[in-house]
């Protein structure tokens, strides 16, 4: 019996799920909200972890496991791999976290908390950073002084590590082939979304950079926008914190329409909303800039892998994705991408050069089969 206790603590709140790496199953799967608000489920990160337990001993027997996988937004260049937590490799992380301020420390809040109280079993770190350690230099570097760069760890690091990876290993499987000998575009296209070129396994390119700001239209994330917007932007008054938050809250989907989910964006536009169509058309003009991008830098490609809420769930939006890219091999047959399931499966026609994918993400699944593998 291999049972992993997955942990994703945010700043209020933490989520959990107890799986079953064998059979891939989430046996049982909670959260803890509101940590530290009026009326919230618990005071603090501490108290939040105790309630955890306290449900997970109610559970009986089912619920003892052999590992706990903390799931860890930055991991800097420190971290390569999944990481057995120690007190040495906690203080790291502490390090690392100037670079991921809203994320990092909530993280770490959750590692210290279950240390406390889970003793007697190995707690693994799992970094959406660790993937995409594999990029070479000219795709991580940014072109500004080398010296300011350096002092404050100014590169491009990507993130949904553990999705792009996850998913490259299932898109192997079901093409048949040996990842080391593929070549991938995967579209993890969810709240959060990035691109990344997988060359042999190995991340060669991710659209996200020293934040996961960077690249794609997101939910209410921006992606890519002209650093000197920015400066033109703090030059009107606006202040940091006005900035951050228009380009973290207020952008993206939610900004172009007043609608961050890609449900109601898609029900915007077929109503006949300017706003949204306009959004959805952005959305799309951004993903295939990627997607060429990193079809040059690839050299080739086998496979272009959709993953995460919107790759997994909208023909609509798969479709819209790929819209024009026939002379790059690359196009949808209709009826397989209306198909909804559950499973990896292909949507480009038969016999296809380029294979078209939905392959489903399991990020916990992911982080229970690596922290389990570490505890051996
Ligand atoms: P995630 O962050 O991976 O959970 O993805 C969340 C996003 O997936 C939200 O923008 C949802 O609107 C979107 N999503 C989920 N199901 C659908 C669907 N059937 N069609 C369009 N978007 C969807």
């Amino acid at each position: 019996m291999s049972r992993v206790f997955v942990v994703n603590s945010g700043s209020s709140s933490i989520k959990y799920q107890l799986v079953d790496v064998e059979s891939g199953e989430a046996v049982i799967g909670g959260l803890v909200e509101r940590i530290g608000e009026p009326g919230g489920d618990a005071a603090d990160h501490s108290e939040g972890m105790r309630l955890v337990l306290d449900r997970l001993g109610a559970a009986g027997d089912d619920a003892s496991f052999v590992a706990v996988g903390h799931r860890v937004v930055h991991g800097g260049s420190l971290f390569t791999a999944p990481t057995l937590v120690t007190d040495e490799v906690v203080a790291q992380i502490e390090r690392v976290s100037a670079l991921a301020p809203l994320h990092n420390p909530a993280n770490l809040a959750g590692i210290r908390a279950a240390r406390a109280v889970m003793t007697d079993v190995p707690h693994v770190a799992v970094f959406d950073t660790a993937f995409h350690q594999s990029m070479p230099a000219e795709a991580y570097t940014y072109a500004i002084d080398r010296d300011v760069a350096q002092a404050h760890g100014v590169r491009r690091y990507g993130f949904h590590g553990t999705s792009h990876e996850f998913v490259a290993g299932r898109a192997a499987a079901l093409l048949g082939r040996p990842l080391e000998q593929l070549k991938l575009i995967v579209l993890h296209l969810g709240n959060g979304s990035s691109a990344t070129a997988i060359d042999g396994g190995r991340s060669i390119d991710t659209s996200m950079g020293l934040t996961p700001l960077e690249g794609l239209v997101m939910g209410s994330r921006s992606g890519d926008v002209d650093p000197g917007a920015l400066l033109h932007l703090l030059r009107t008054g606006l202040s940091v914190d006005e900035l951050d938050r228009l380009l973290n809250k207020r952008s993206g989907l939610l900004g172009l329409t007043g609608r961050g989910d890609m449900r109601d964006v898609v029900q915007a536009a077929d109503d006949g909303d300017a706003d949204a169509r306009l959004a959805l058309d952005v959305w799309a003009h951004r993903i295939r800039h990627y997607v060429g991008a990193y079809l040059a830098q690839l050299g080739g490609l086998d496979a272009l892998v959709f993953t995460a809420g919107i790759g997994e769930n909208s023909p609509v939006m798969r479709a819209r994705a790929v819209a024009g890219l026939q002379h790059l091999g690359l196009s949808i047959d209709d009826d397989r991408n209306a198909m909804s399931w559950r499973e990896p499966r292909e949507i480009s026609p038969e016999g296809a050069a380029v294979k078209v994918l939905v392959v489903p993400t399991n990020e916990e699944l992911a982080i229970a089969r690596a922290a389990a593998a570490l505890a051996g």
